[in-house]
């Protein structure tokens, strides 16, 4: 069956990565007509925006597409592109697993943990109120009028809203993913003894929706700061994971860590209608064009993005070349090397022909 996937190769590092880990797809045999398509700084150039219609609507047509990282920049110019297209999209779930492949130098031995993030809500659904702005006082006096509670003038607020809509439907979705991968158990992530209405209303909603999944898989909730804890401790015992948008973010790369770092890890965004594949890492623009970062996160995207598509064996088979390629340690980038400036270190494009070789045995 041949597949229709947007292909958004990114800026940065993302086209090198790209380049390789698209060769390593098509060594599987799985058919996949490629529909490329731009974003970030390559499309401004282009078509005067990062996130040109002409790419959602690929997307919309395709429903699935595979992409390299997006350069935001910082304090200026455009917003996120990745916030956006989540946002264009409604891609409620941000899926990362974060397993450790033998090789990869890490103080564990078994860590097999997957990210269940809400992708849409929370701190990150970007309503905030600049310091000094009228609507910023204006909003501090409300606060006042209603609540009795004065916040202090020289403040800036961001805005935490937590629905019961959001919430159930991604501890569903942990709770499917779980089920269809043969996990054993729910995690639930949350601060609800302090934010006792918002993480409160995670925590209730992560319960309720809990019931309908016993004796199937196993369910229990622990507060965010003792798991950064446990994490570091026994990531072992822990299995899938749910939290809201931030602790989602800064959890999933307390959890890269774990398993080798940024380079190794993958992630996944996927709604009711559409979904968008990538490595969890950034654009790291001091690399680019240097033929040097790992392209394992893009390629185990990959593994993800054709197990989306049914296509499971091909999955697997590109899983286990990779892995024997980590697990050899020769043919392997300079962050899976014991120093990072060890001149045995291969660059991406070698790392990637050493997949494809393994794919060819
Ligand atoms: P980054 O992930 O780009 O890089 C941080 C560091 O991680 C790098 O300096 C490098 O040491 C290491 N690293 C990253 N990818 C690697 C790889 N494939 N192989 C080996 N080492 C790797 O994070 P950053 O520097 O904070 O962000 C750079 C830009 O990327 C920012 O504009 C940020 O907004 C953007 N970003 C985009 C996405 C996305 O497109 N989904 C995700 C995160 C960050």
């Amino acid at each position: 069956m041949m597949h229709k996937v947007t292909l958004i190769p990114g800026d940065g590092i993302g086209p090198e990565i790209t380049e390789v880990a698209q060769e390593c797809v098509e060594v599987t045999g799985v058919k996949i007509d490629w529909e490329i398509a731009c974003a970030g700084k390559a499309a401004i150039k282009e078509y005067g925006t990062p996130l040109p219609e002409s790419t959602i609507d690929s997307i919309k047509k395709n429903k699935v597409a595979w992409k390299g990282p997006i350069t935001t920049p910082i304090g200026e110019g455009f917003r996120s592109v990745n916030v956006a297209l989540r946002k264009e999209l409604n891609l409620y779930t941000c899926l990362r697993p974060y397993k450790l492949y033998p090789g990869v130098r890490s103080r564990f031995s078994d860590v097999d943990i997957v990210v269940v993030r809400e992708n849409t809500e929370d701190l990150y659904a970007g309503i905030e109120f600049e310091l000094g702005d009228t609507d910023t006082k204006e909003f501090i006096e409300f606060i006042y009028r209603i609540k009795g509670e004065k916040i202090r003038e020289d403040s800036a607020i961001s805005i935490k809203p937590i629905s019961i809509s959001a919430s159930r439907k991604i501890v569903k979705a942990a709770f499917e993913w779980a089920l269809a991968n043969n996990r054993k158990k729910v995690t639930c992530i949350h601060k609800a003894n302090i934010m006792k209405f918002t993480d409160g209303l995670f925590l209730a909603s992560a319960r309720e929706v809990a019931h309908s999944y016993e004796g199937k898989i196993e369910f229990d909730d622990r507060l965010v700061d003792n798991m950064c804890m446990q994490l570091v401790q026994k990531p072992q015992i822990y299995d899938v994971l749910v939290l809201p948008n931030l602790y989602g973010d800064i959890v999933s790369d307390l959890c890269a860590g774990l398993v080798g770092g940024l380079g190794v890890a993958p992630g996944a965004n996927i709604g009711d209608e559409y979904a968008v594949f990538e490595p969890t890492h950034g654009s790291a623009p001091r690399y680019q064009g240097m033929n040097k970062v790992n392209p394992a996160g893009m390629i185990l995207s990959a593994v993800m993005m054709l197990q989306y598509l049914g296509e499971r064996k091909a999955a697997g088979r590109l899983e286990i070349a990779l892995a024997k390629v980590i697990k050899e340690g020769k043919k392997v980038t300079y962050d899976l090397k014991p120093s990072p400036d060890d001149p045995t270190a291969a660059g991406t494009r070698e790392m990637g022909e050493a997949v494809i070789e393994e794919l060819l045995k």
